[in-house]
């Protein structure tokens, strides 16, 4: 089997389908080379030859280096260049590339090839010897550290040694005196601590580095890459070879990195930076402040209009944004990667609808091109602009959004202190692969170095995370956890505002505005709302969410919660006096009171719903939740219910339960306390009643929760029938006014006998919180002590409370449909658990064919667009 893919001038055998088994990076290799962009040559070992290495134990397959040579050989002639030659010796890179994206994850060597023979080569065949030095101080060092795991500083003290000796400001300033030294002193580095010396067999260099790409597959920090970024089902990572090319060979060399549109806006402008005499890793390590790559033309105007050219056929070819690195050497123009580029929500929604209008897409395309979980960003509040700014630095405006927050200044700390509950901004002067953990769990990151394609600035895109990069004026005192400013001091107890959308950077809280949903927002969702079938509601319980809700689009409520009116004000002393009460006639005196706010509850969201369907789930939980436990609150109630305080204590302990989520809960009480039914049965139809009168349109749906037996739903529902009959009786209430009534199917008895059920329904909807929690028998409130561990020994896929379980809980709801429908044909059907706006459950819902998914207000956008991607 083949084990290596060449690609260059005289063949090349891949091409950009082959993602699986050349990794991303090889299969566009490939196929740049084969459209004809300027692409230095080189091959790829598939992904299976690094699932080969570990199916044999962590060892190079036999045959792979012959192959390898053969390889290397075609290379040479394509180059003309000799391996190892004193010469002009062919210098390659070794990359890592799987077929998913991990930005800075993975390990690269350069400059490999580099030995005393050949760096006399490199020195003749171009003329600069502190050039060719400098490459092989470089290779020493990386080969050193990547390949044999020699600590960088061990390198890094030795270069400031000779610095100061010499000295020499900053690293260009060191002459080829001292390079020659420093070349010495790094192979005396990599002797003591690897006790062999530097490998002057070029191959024995490749083999060597080969290995570490594939080591550096399962290396903790990849492996969290892809925990967070939930890749999983790959084979490993393939690994690149290809000739180097040198941005670094002087002023009329150079490198950069580009996007074909602004990644962070999506405005369609050509977008990068450039460093001149400088390595492609300088500019994505941050570590000098690049130049916007529209002042390139002043400085090498042939090259620019060669990329602006490039930047047309990339497009043109690949139909999306393309992110590339290009190399200048010596005035030629090499393209040394392309991807599809990164982008922030905001940018993703314009991009997509811009490509419509130039016709490089089509509708459907656009639609597919946002990942629904990125509008998030869009409809995330932005800072208000009246709100008064106290600007202490301004940077780069690397990732929109606003984000709030106290200094952290590791990654560990904003890790371990948001994990205690506090809202930090990590401060770096740059991040770095290893600060992944703390990124993720800041409100934003804020950076003193690096420019707009910098580690913190691509990550941050990527998650949508607000960033601030390259705040120049900062400077960050990691030691001390301080930042000045401009003769200001901040520390970790002090809140900064990070504004990525400007770049800005400000004292204090400011005040944030909600989003406006219009523009490219719409045109999108309106492209979406025509594409999909199911039909997407929202879980709300107040006018105000009611009303967001439908700003978002929402065509009704799935899921009215009840219990959380009556937590409120004065609400809960009715509600605590109704739950103490020991008889009937005691429970209705204080239902009673709570009729007129249950009334009004109703009143003001089917008002701000206007005749969209409201889904009214009638009380659910345990109803000891509601009291107060500890002594002096329950002091407090019995003397406002005028009890002895022992009489209300012993009431408390007679409503404890041991597992109350399994307990007198849901339709229960109902059954228990059938006037609580009655109550809101009334609350729900007087409501309905006023509405009419007002003209205003009230479409309720009663709904009955935790139904576990047919019989529960035929008592129950026969009850509220004959509430709503007799309610209108006495309000001699004329025409229509339809109340259906259904049930949530969330035990899963309830699903295995949904053909039953069904006989008492108008609908289902499906309640895969609990259902989920029943089906595995994990607590859902507990279930965060081990779940962690469930996710890292990848016993779990995802979290199954907020992504469908498919497998399992999945065919639950698939039967629940199939039976109740069989039961009745045009049982509605719909969930109303988390899952319902979360995208990969929303297509689960599509394919077993419910009606609709509801989710919380924000999620309603998300699930919109979701389930456009899973009709087409
Ligand atoms: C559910 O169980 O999925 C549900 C929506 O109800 P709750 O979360 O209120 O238990
Ligand atoms: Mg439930």
């Amino acid at each position: 089997d083949k084990k290596v893919y060449y690609f260059g001038p005289s063949k090349t055998d891949g091409d950009g389908s082959m993602k699986q088994l050349l990794g991303g990076k090889g299969a566009n290799l490939a196929e740049m080379t084969d459209i004809g962009l300027p692409v230095p040559p080189g091959f790829t070992v598939t992904t299976e030859t690094c699932a080969d290495y570990y199916k044999v134990g962590g060892k190079l397959p036999a045959g792979l280096m012959d192959e390898v040579r053969e390889n290397m050989k075609r290379m040479e002639r394509d180059t003309g260049k000799k391996f190892g030659s004193d010469s002009d010796p062919l210098l390659v890179s070794v990359r890592s590339g799987a077929a998913a994206s991990m930005p800075g994850m993975m390990d690269t060597v350069l400059n490999l090839g580099l030995t005393d023979k050949s760096l006399d080569g490199l020195q003749s065949a171009t003329g600069k010897t502190r050039f060719a030095l400098d490459a092989y101080r470089r290779l020493i060092n990386m080969f050193g550290d990547v390949v044999m795991g020699v600590d960088h500083h061990a390198f890094e003290d030795e270069f400031d040694r000779i610095k100061k000796k010499h000295n020499a400001a900053t690293d260009n300033d060191l002459g080829v005196e001292g390079m020659e030294e420093l070349v010495d002193a790094y192979k005396k580095v990599y002797k003591k601590h690897t006790g062999e010396q530097f490998p002057q067999d070029p191959y024995v260099q490749l083999e060597k580095s080969l290995e570490a790409v594939f080591k550096s597959w399962n290396t903790p920090r990849a492996i969290r890459y892809r925990q967070i970024n939930e890749i999983t089902g790959l084979q490993g990572t393939a690994v690149n070879i290809q000739t180097m090319v040198f941005g670094n060979m002087g002023d009329d060399s150079g490198t950069g990195v580009a996007f074909t549109r602004d990644p962070s806006t999506g405005k369609n402008e050509f977008y990068g930076e450039f460093l001149i005499n400088a390595q492609g890793e300088d500019v994505v390590a941050g570590i000098r402040t690049p130049k916007p790559v529209k002042e390139m033309p002043r400085w090498d105007r042939r090259s620019y209009d060669q990329l602006i050219k490039i930047k047309t056929k990339l497009e043109k070819h690949y139909k999306d944004v393309q992110d590339l690195e290009f190399t200048i050497e010596r005035k030629k123009l090499y393209i040394l990667q392309t991807r599809n580029g990164k982008r922030t929500g905001p940018a993703a929604v314009k991009i997509a609808c811009d490509m419509v209008k130039e016709r490089l897409i089509d509708q459907k395309t656009a639609v597919l091109r946002v990942p629904p979980n990125d509008l998030n960003q869009l409809l995330l509040p932005s800072l208000d602009p009246k709100a008064k700014r106290d600007v202490i630095a301004e940077g780069l405006p690397a990732s929109p959004g606003a984000a709030v927050g106290k200094l952290a200044f590791t990654a560990a700390e904003a890790a371990d202190r948001t994990q205690d509950g506090e809202k930090v901004l990590l401060v770096r002067r740059e991040t770095s692969p290893e600060d992944i953990d703390g990124m993720h769990a800041a409100q934003g990151i804020l950076t003193s170095t690096g420019g707009m394609t910098s580690h913190a600035a691509v990550v941050a895109r990527g998650w949508g995370k607000p960033c601030v990069a390259g705040a120049g004026a900062i400077h960050i005192d990691e030691k001390k956890r301080k930042i000045t400013v401009n003769g200001r001091t901040f520390t970790a107890k002090d809140t900064l505002t990070l504004d990525g959308g400007t770049g800005q950077v400000l004292a204090g809280e400011i005040a944030t505005i909600e989003p406006k949903l219009s523009g490219d927002f719409a045109t999108l969702m309106k492209w979406a709302d025509r594409m999909r079938t199911l039909k997407v509601r929202t879980n709300a319980d107040t006018p105000e969410d009611s009303q967001r809700a439908r700003d978002f689009g929402a065509e009704g409520i799935g899921l009215c919660r009840t219990e959380h009116m009556f937590f409120e004000g004065s609400r809960i002393k009715a509600m605590r006096e109704m739950i103490v009460a020991e008889t009937e006639a005691a429970r209705r005196k204080a239902l009673d009171k709570l009729l007129p706010y249950q009334r009004e509850d109703f009143i003001g969201i089917f008002t701000a719903m206007k005749g969209l369907p409201v889904t009214v789930r009638l009380l659910d939980p345990p109803l000891h939740e509601f009291l107060p436990h500890d002594a002096k609150a329950q002091q407090d109630l019995a003397k406002t219910l005028g009890i002895k305080p022992a009489k209300l204590k012993q009431r408390v302990a007679e409503l404890h339960e041991m597992n109350p989520m399994l307990g007198h809960r849901g339709c229960r009480l109902a059954v228990t306390y059938p006037e609580i039914l009655e109550m809101q049965v009334r609350a729900i139809v007087e409501a309905a009643m006023a509405c009419q009168k007002k003209k205003v349109q009230a479409k309720p749906e009663i709904m009955i929760p935790l139904v576990g037996t047919a019989e529960e739903l035929d008592l129950l529902r026969g009850l509220a029938e004959q509430t709503i009959a007799s309610v209108k009786k006495e309000h001699k209430h004329k025409g229509r006014l339809d109340i259906s009534i259904g049930t949530m199917i969330e035990i899963p008895r309830a699903a295995l006998t949904a053909d039953d059920i069904a006989e008492h329904a108008d609908f289902f909807s499906f309640g895969t919180n609990d259902l989920t929690q029943l089906t595995f028998g994990y607590s859902r409130d507990d279930v965060g002590t081990f779940l962690g561990d469930y996710l890292a020994k990848e016993l779990l896929p995802k979290d199954p409370f907020q992504s469908l379980d498919a497998t399992g809980v999945g065919q639950l709801v698939a039967m629940g449909c199939e039976k109740g429908r069989k039961t009745k044909k045009d049982l509605k059907l719909g969930i109303c658990g988390e899952h319902g706006g979360d995208p990969s459950s929303v297509e689960f819902c599509h394919k077993v064919g419910l009606d609709y998914v509801s989710c919380s207000p924000f999620r309603v956008p998300i699930a919109r667009l979701a389930a456009a991607q899973a009709a087409v």
